[in-house]
């Protein structure tokens, strides 16, 4: 087998556009990004309502897992963005819903229009043809002060599913006027031809990696903002997870020998039927395959905690699971703000829980698989937010708890 090379020409080592993290114990040059501690926003002295860190179940305060610089210059010029997990510490809300919460900050400082990106024709040609859809140059050092390892494209915002989401009649907002944020499709449909929805699908579906098939236009009319709660006072909250930063990226690098479904596990889990005590053994077969393809997957690069991808798609711990139907089933939550659609930005894997407890002596452990967050595909700022303002906007999190017969 060869030396570890990721330029290497003979191919041996495939890498993706999945960018991963891991933790440590000591901060390089992007502090912000980290799994545990306590939060830091965008501007101190404007928080987000405590209200957005409190757990549904048991409303109680949550604890930090992940507080992510989500900063994309070249798909949101002039936004300052920072995502944030919340999960409540008491083992009587675990696999509950609502006990692990996605929070979305961002601060747009002008008003500009997306220009195409200025791309090294090098760089572009080498990746185009295998990554239409990677995002754009300098993604991995603005999230995690790496650089990147490759991954540019072409065209970073060919990865933007359905240009024809906001004339949905779907839409509770109908057609917006243009968007200065909305990036340019790729492909804008001729205005020749009447566009056909199933035409129209048919494109998104085509797209490569795109996370279209799990979006859904499905969006629930927009809520007043709840009043601000101030938070409570360090001492009174629950004692949060160590902190480790996410002082290391890299793109994921694959061996491809190791990739392959062991022969015994191709059974489609999508068909599968539901459970029974007769088919139970199909069943859990089916579950496997795509658990043992998520664990080939991590045990690759066994210590990142973090996968990224924006508009990319997360590796599934389940397929059966309610979050895992959703995410084949493209049934994912549109944004109730802006009512376009969201997208998989982020997700936790076990091993973040390893790290997270790693100086926890008690057996009162985490138990999820990963958590999934989606994000509105626009970084929209919640309405009456003003330029140069801090707003937040809670965002879709999906937890694939662990199976309870896959427990270590
Ligand atoms: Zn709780
Ligand atoms: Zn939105």
């Amino acid at each position: 087998m060869a030396a570890y090379d990721s330029d290497s020409s003979a191919g041996e080592f495939e890498e993706t556009n999945v960018l991963l993290g891991y933790a440590s114990k000591d901060a390089d040059e992007d502090t912000i990004s980290r799994i545990g501690g306590r939060p830091e926003w965008l501007d101190p002295e404007n928080p987000p309502t405590a209200a957005f860190a409190r757990c549904k179940v048991c409303k109680g305060m949550m604890v930090l897992l992940l507080q992510l610089n989500g900063e994309l210059p070249e798909r949101f010029p002039g936004h300052d963005r920072r995502l944030y997990v919340f999960a409540c510490r008491r083992s009587t809300c675990r696999r509950k819903e609502g006990s692990i919460r996605a929070l979305r900050s961002v601060r747009v400082w002008k008003e500009v229009q997306n220009e195409p990106p200025k791309v090294e024709a090098k760089e572009a040609e080498k990746k185009e043809q295998r990554k239409p859809d990677a995002a754009g140059p300098g993604l991995g050092e603005a999230l995690f002060g790496a650089k990147p390892l490759g991954g540019a494209s072409a065209n970073p915002f060919s990865s933007n599913a359905n240009p024809f989401s906001s004339s949905s009649s779907n839409n509770p907002f109908g057609s917006p006027p243009a968007n200065p944020f909305s990036p340019k499709p790729e492909k804008p449909a001729e205005s020749s031809q009447p566009a056909e929805p199933t035409e129209t699908e048919t494109a998104v579906k085509s797209l490569p990696k795109t996370f279209a098939e799990t979006l859904s236009l499905n969006v629930p009319p927009a809520q007043p903002p709840p009043p601000a709660e101030p938070w409570p006072e360090a001492a009174s909250q629950p004692k949060p997870y160590p902190t480790l930063y996410l002082a290391d990226a890299e793109y994921e690098t694959l061996d491809p020998v190791s990739t392959k479904v062991p022969e015994n596990a191709r059974v489609e889990a999508a068909d599968a039927d539901e459970p029974s005590a007769l088919d139970r053994e199909a069943f859990e077969s089916s579950m496997d395959a795509t658990f043992q393809k998520f664990a080939d997957r991590l045990s690759q690069n066994p210590d990142q905690v973090i996968r990224y991808e924006f508009a990319g798609t997360p590796l599934l711990y389940s397929k059966t699971d309610s979050v895992g139907e959703k995410l084949t089933k493209s049934t994912m939550p549109g944004c109730p703000n802006c009512g376009g659609r969201r997208t998989f930005e982020v997700q936790l894997t076990p091993h973040a829980i390893t790290e997270l407890e790693a100086d926890d002596l008690s057996l009162e452990g985490m138990e999820w698989g990963t958590i999934i967050v989606g994000v509105c595909e626009k970084d929209c700022t919640p309405r009456h937010t003003e330029i140069g303002q801090v707003g937040y906007l809670e965002e879709w999190s999906g937890v694939q708890w662990e199976e309870l017969s896959k427990m270590k």
